[in-house]
């Protein structure tokens, strides 16, 4: 008997990766940072590596470790790497880096001799996100200083690479002029006598809607999910996370009861309230007090008051309702219940931002669709 479960659809996943896949020309990069988006990294992983993946994408130096503790000898790489990391394991273990800046890189150098072998690197261009990469002013000196340490035997540049601010919006000028700052790096790469195998700048957003984005590797994230990055858009893709849970206590009270903390709710008739035990510890933001959508008893409704740290309550009117009974919060939807995209629109979000909070939480998941 289970009290409340994060179900994850590994077929789901696979189908996502192989539709992606199939779209391109390029290979294709399954990030699965922040635990696989919270459904788990490494099975996560194995599943999109089932779907074609032909590289996994992960943010920190102890992500892409973990995938090559559990065994995953697929290119791999890391790119959000703070000063002072043990940088020389990522080496060793075959991890590719990415380096925004002269500092990194020198790091990069000297984890590559404590490696006793050349750091796989992927310099990265600021196209304009003003978040990671070098900007077009510092782009020169980096790629002449990754140049003479790759002359040097000391690296290897394997990519190049950037990221989007607007590729969810199809259509917006950010997105054009980025990829002509993108170009203008590539051209200055050429320059500096770099031929780097890899340029990449797709997230799934440009994966779904620019082909020409594409170069020779796309990195989608949340299409891997089976979530939208556009809003109103499916893409054939799948939902492969299920959040449920069961009705742990039902009564009957008295109208104009006030529920939960802060009476945010009263009770307009006598009715039967539902408690479920799922709060913001699992994941479930503290936002949807009054506005969570939730499947049970074949009929959505809506948390009633306050989410709690543990639990949330349910005005269920003259519905029988009882101990037990399933609360389904999202779904794929193929049942008719709420979806990542109906919570992250009821509660001021992205759906990335939904499934991600139900990763680590206390709430166990659990694997549909497993392979031996
Ligand atoms: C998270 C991330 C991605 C994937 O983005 P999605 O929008 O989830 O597809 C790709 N590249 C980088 C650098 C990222 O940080």
């Amino acid at each position: 008997m289970w009290q409340a479960e994060v179900r994850v659809d590994l077929d789901a996943i696979r189908e996502n990766v192989s539709r992606l896949r199939s779209g391109t020309g390029a290979e294709l990069m399954a990030v699965v940072k922040a635990d696989g988006y919270g459904h788990g990294m490494v099975p996560a992983a194995r599943a999109a590596l089932d779907g074609g993946a032909d590289w996994l994408g992960v943010c920190t130096l102890d992500e892409a470790l973990g995938l090559r503790a559990a065994g995953i000898t697929v290119p791999v790489l890391a790119w959000l790497l703070a000063p002072g990391l043990p940088l020389h394991e990522g080496v060793a273990a075959g991890v590719d880096l990415g380096v925004a800046s002269l500092s990194q890189l020198d790091e990069m150098i000297e984890a590559s001799r404590r490696a006793g072998r050349p750091a796989r690197l992927h310099l990265k261009i600021d196209t304009g996100l003003s978040r990671g990469g070098a900007t077009v002013a510092d782009w020169p000196a980096l790629l002449d200083a990754a140049a003479k340490a790759q002359a040097d035997g000391v690296v290897e540049v394997v990519g190049v690479w950037s990221h989007f601010v607007y590729a969810d919006m199809p259509g917006h000028p950010t997105t054009d002029r980025q990829l002509a700052v993108f170009h203008e790096g590539l051209a200055m790469v050429e320059r500096a006598g770099l031929r780097p195998r890899y340029r990449h700048l797709a997230n799934s957003a440009a994966t779904l809607t620019r082909p020409d984005t594409h170069f020779d590797l796309v990195r989608p994230g949340i299409a891997v999910y089976g979530l939208s990055p556009v809003a109103g858009e499916t893409y054939g893709l799948r939902p492969a996370m299920t959040a449920r849970a069961r009705v742990m206590l039902t009564k009957r009270v008295a109208a104009g009861s006030g529920v939960s903390y802060g009476h945010t709710y009263t009770t307009e008739r006598d009715a039967n309230l539902a408690v479920v035990p799922l709060g913001y510890a699992d994941g479930v933001p503290r936002h949807a007090s009054n506005s969570g959508p939730v499947q049970l008893g074949g009929r959505r409704r809506t948390i009633s008051g306050r989410v709690c740290m543990d639990q949330f309550v349910l005005d269920c009117g003259d519905d029988p309702v009882a101990a037990g009974d399933v609360v389904t919060l999202f779904g794929s939807g193929a049942d008719g219940e709420p979806t990542a995209d109906d919570w992250a629109e009821a509660v001021g979000t992205i759906n990335y931002e939904i499934v991600t909070r139900f990763g680590g939480s206390r709430v166990p998941r659990v694997y549909d669709g497993e392979r031996p």
